[in-house]
């Protein structure tokens, strides 16, 4: 069977829902991960939150986070191997304790069609999860696996990449992978309290 993305033209009122907390004994959780895992497998996508594919548990995939093969992918130039490499993880209940640094990047989401967003996002983040073993966790996600991982958690809160952005541009995906060849993953700050970061960065915008 074909999964197919929950999009903003079929039903944007499913996706602004907020994700149910994932109960760890729930019986359906193998499969809805196993959904995931194929939908991923089969798309040119970094990661899925479940509620995209019709699951509205607090529940992400992280598919493939490497800036390196991302960049190579925009190029068109990865090897058979970085076209297929995942990383295969998946976080239960994921919640951000922390946040610091500043990026940008021109976003896009399975979601939002051809929509893509410039969006502000923390360098990394201290996030807390449960894996498959139902196993608690604590852990630092940084660079652009921190803004793949934001933009996924929004997405429990039904928050959409094209309502954060500070510029939307429409463009289909060879355009994108063009346009982001220009326009690639940016730091602005690795260290530093994002909201900080964020404001005195909307403030300098504001002036110029
Ligand atoms: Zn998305």
């Amino acid at each position: 069977m074909k999964i197919k993305a929950i999009t903003i033209k079929d039903n944007e009122k499913y996706l602004r829902q907020v994700s149910a907390k994932v109960n760890l004994n729930d019986k359906n959780l193998k499969n809805n991960i196993n959904v995931l895992a194929e939908f991923c497998k089969e798309n040119e996508v970094m990661a899925m939150a479940a509620v995209q594919l019709g699951i509205p548990k607090r529940l992400v995939y992280l598919k493939n986070t490497n800036l390196d093969i991302i960049n190579k992918m925009q190029k068109n130039e990865t090897t058979e191997n970085e076209e297929n490499y995942n990383e295969a993880r998946v976080l239960i209940n994921p919640v951000i304790i922390e946040r610091y640094g500043l990026t940008d990047y021109w976003e896009a989401c399975a979601s939002c069609l051809d929509f893509m967003g410039h969006v502000k996002r923390p360098y990394k983040i201290l996030v807390e999860y449960f894996d498959m073993d139902g196993e608690k966790h604590r852990e630092i996600f940084e660079r652009f696996e921190s803004t793949v991982l934001s933009h996924e958690m929004d997405h429990l809160d039904g928050i959409l990449h094209i309502d954060i952005a500070d510029e939307v541009l429409e463009m289909p995906q060879e355009e994108r992978k063009l346009f982001r060849q220009s326009h690639p993953y940016n730091i602005v700050s690795k260290t530093g309290e994002y909201q900080d970061l964020l404001q005195n960065n909307s403030i300098k915008k504001l002036k110029k």
